[in-house]
Protein backbone atom coordinates (compact mmCIF):
# COMPACT_ATOMS: atom_id res chain seq x y z
CA UNK A 1 0.00 0.00 0.00
CA UNK A 2 1.37 3.35 -0.84
CA UNK A 3 2.21 5.95 1.77
CA UNK A 4 1.71 9.90 0.36
CA UNK A 5 3.85 12.09 2.03
CA UNK A 6 3.41 16.30 2.36
CA UNK A 7 5.67 18.84 4.38
CA UNK A 8 4.01 22.56 5.68
CA UNK A 9 5.61 25.47 7.06
CA UNK A 10 4.11 28.69 8.45
CA UNK A 11 5.42 31.52 10.08
CA UNK A 12 3.59 34.64 11.59
CA UNK A 13 4.74 37.62 13.23
CA UNK A 14 4.21 38.62 17.16
CA UNK A 15 2.52 41.31 18.61
CA UNK A 16 1.36 42.61 21.74
CA UNK A 17 -2.49 42.71 22.56
CA UNK A 18 -2.77 38.98 20.79
CA UNK A 19 -2.94 35.38 22.26
CA UNK A 20 -0.80 33.09 21.13
CA UNK A 21 -2.50 29.83 19.65
CA UNK A 22 -0.73 26.89 18.65
CA UNK A 23 -2.37 23.76 17.49
CA UNK A 24 -5.78 24.58 19.84
CA UNK A 25 -3.85 25.53 22.78
CA UNK A 26 -3.77 28.80 23.87
CA UNK A 27 0.00 29.97 25.94
CA UNK A 28 0.21 32.07 28.12
CA UNK A 29 3.12 35.08 26.54
CA UNK A 30 2.85 38.55 26.66
CA UNK A 31 2.48 38.18 22.96
CA UNK A 32 0.87 36.58 20.58
CA UNK A 33 0.53 35.60 16.73
CA UNK A 34 -0.96 38.27 14.31
CA UNK A 35 -2.79 37.12 11.18
CA UNK A 36 -6.00 37.57 9.47
CA UNK A 37 -7.52 34.26 11.21
CA UNK A 38 -6.96 33.66 14.88
CA UNK A 39 -2.70 33.06 13.43
CA UNK A 40 -2.36 29.35 14.67
CA UNK A 41 0.75 28.88 13.21
CA UNK A 42 1.06 24.98 14.15
CA UNK A 43 -2.44 24.57 12.72
CA UNK A 44 -1.79 26.12 9.58
CA UNK A 45 1.37 24.03 9.23
CA UNK A 46 -0.20 21.05 10.17
CA UNK A 47 -3.05 22.03 7.15
CA UNK A 48 -0.45 22.40 4.38
CA UNK A 49 0.75 19.08 5.33
CA UNK A 50 -1.96 17.41 4.85
CA UNK A 51 -2.83 19.03 1.85
CA UNK A 52 0.20 18.32 0.48
CA UNK A 53 0.19 14.87 1.02
CA UNK A 54 -3.62 14.51 -0.45
CA UNK A 55 -1.92 16.54 -3.75
CA UNK A 56 -4.61 19.52 -2.75
CA UNK A 57 -2.82 22.47 -2.96
CA UNK A 58 -2.25 24.62 0.28
CA UNK A 59 -3.98 26.61 2.56
CA UNK A 60 -4.55 30.09 0.75
CA UNK A 61 -5.92 28.16 -2.14
CA UNK A 62 -8.84 26.71 0.50
CA UNK A 63 -9.29 29.45 3.52
CA UNK A 64 -7.62 32.51 1.30
CA UNK A 65 -6.75 35.42 3.92
CA UNK A 66 -8.38 37.88 1.93
CA UNK A 67 -11.89 36.48 2.28
CA UNK A 68 -13.42 37.87 5.27
CA UNK A 69 -15.28 34.32 5.96
CA UNK A 70 -11.76 33.55 7.17
CA UNK A 71 -11.16 36.81 9.79
CA UNK A 72 -10.51 35.41 13.27
CA UNK A 73 -11.17 32.29 11.42
CA UNK A 74 -10.62 29.16 14.20
CA UNK A 75 -7.34 27.50 12.88
CA UNK A 76 -8.53 23.61 14.76
CA UNK A 77 -12.06 24.50 12.83
CA UNK A 78 -10.12 24.92 9.63
CA UNK A 79 -7.86 21.62 10.13
CA UNK A 80 -11.12 19.56 10.85
CA UNK A 81 -12.51 20.79 7.05
CA UNK A 82 -8.87 19.43 5.69
CA UNK A 83 -9.24 16.29 7.82
CA UNK A 84 -12.87 15.65 6.38
CA UNK A 85 -11.60 16.37 2.61
CA UNK A 86 -9.03 13.88 2.95
CA UNK A 87 -11.64 11.44 4.14
CA UNK A 88 -14.06 12.24 1.41
CA UNK A 89 -11.11 11.41 -0.95
CA UNK A 90 -10.44 8.22 0.54
CA UNK A 91 -7.80 8.76 2.44
CA UNK A 92 -6.51 7.92 6.32
CA UNK A 93 -3.72 9.94 8.14
CA UNK A 94 -1.18 7.78 9.67
CA UNK A 95 0.36 10.04 11.47
CA UNK A 96 1.80 13.62 11.81
CA UNK A 97 5.49 15.13 13.09
CA UNK A 98 5.95 19.10 13.45
CA UNK A 99 8.11 21.37 15.09
CA UNK A 100 7.59 24.90 16.79
CA UNK A 101 10.11 27.69 16.31
CA UNK A 102 9.87 29.74 19.12
CA UNK A 103 12.18 31.48 21.21
CA UNK A 104 9.60 32.15 24.05
CA UNK A 105 8.19 30.69 26.16
CA UNK A 106 9.58 27.13 26.41
CA UNK A 107 6.69 25.16 25.56
CA UNK A 108 7.37 21.96 27.41
CA UNK A 109 4.92 22.74 30.01
CA UNK A 110 2.30 22.68 26.91
CA UNK A 111 3.47 20.29 24.90
CA UNK A 112 1.19 17.24 25.88
CA UNK A 113 -1.26 19.50 25.84
CA UNK A 114 -0.69 20.68 22.30
CA UNK A 115 -0.22 16.92 21.39
CA UNK A 116 -4.13 16.04 22.41
CA UNK A 117 -5.54 18.32 21.02
CA UNK A 118 -4.06 17.85 17.61
CA UNK A 119 -4.39 14.36 18.08
CA UNK A 120 -8.09 15.17 18.52
CA UNK A 121 -8.61 17.70 15.59
CA UNK A 122 -6.47 15.09 13.14
CA UNK A 123 -8.77 11.56 14.85
CA UNK A 124 -5.08 9.97 15.41
CA UNK A 125 -3.80 8.34 18.54
CA UNK A 126 -1.20 10.80 20.40
CA UNK A 127 1.13 8.40 19.80
CA UNK A 128 0.52 9.14 15.88
CA UNK A 129 1.16 12.55 16.44
CA UNK A 130 4.56 14.06 18.18
CA UNK A 131 5.33 17.65 18.85
CA UNK A 132 8.80 19.08 18.83
CA UNK A 133 9.95 22.49 19.89
CA UNK A 134 13.20 24.41 19.03
CA UNK A 135 14.37 28.02 19.76
CA UNK A 136 16.41 30.20 16.85
CA UNK A 137 19.17 30.11 19.16
CA UNK A 138 19.05 34.32 19.39
CA UNK A 139 19.43 34.22 15.51
CA UNK A 140 16.70 35.09 12.86
CA UNK A 141 13.33 36.18 13.23
CA UNK A 142 12.76 33.11 15.61
CA UNK A 143 15.58 34.05 17.68
CA UNK A 144 14.82 37.50 17.62
CA UNK A 145 11.49 36.93 19.63
CA UNK A 146 9.90 38.84 15.87
CA UNK A 147 8.13 35.63 15.10
CA UNK A 148 6.74 32.44 15.60
CA UNK A 149 6.79 29.04 13.26
CA UNK A 150 6.02 26.25 12.20
CA UNK A 151 7.13 22.93 10.29
CA UNK A 152 5.01 19.79 9.85
CA UNK A 153 5.03 16.62 7.99
CA UNK A 154 2.06 14.05 7.48
CA UNK A 155 1.21 10.65 6.01
CA UNK A 156 -1.41 9.34 4.25
CA UNK A 157 -2.84 5.99 3.19
CA UNK A 158 -5.81 4.83 0.97
CA UNK A 159 -7.92 3.67 3.77
CA UNK A 160 -9.53 0.78 3.68
MG1 LIG B 1 -0.63 31.16 8.76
Amino acid sequence: MSTLCGIGYDSHRLVAGRPLLLGGVQIPHERGASGHSDADVLAHAVIDALLGAAGLGDIGEHFPDTDERFSGADSMGLLGEVVAMLEARGLALVNVDCTVLLEQPKLGANRSAIRSSLAEALGLEPQRVNVKASTGEGIGFVGRGEGVAALAIASVQPAG
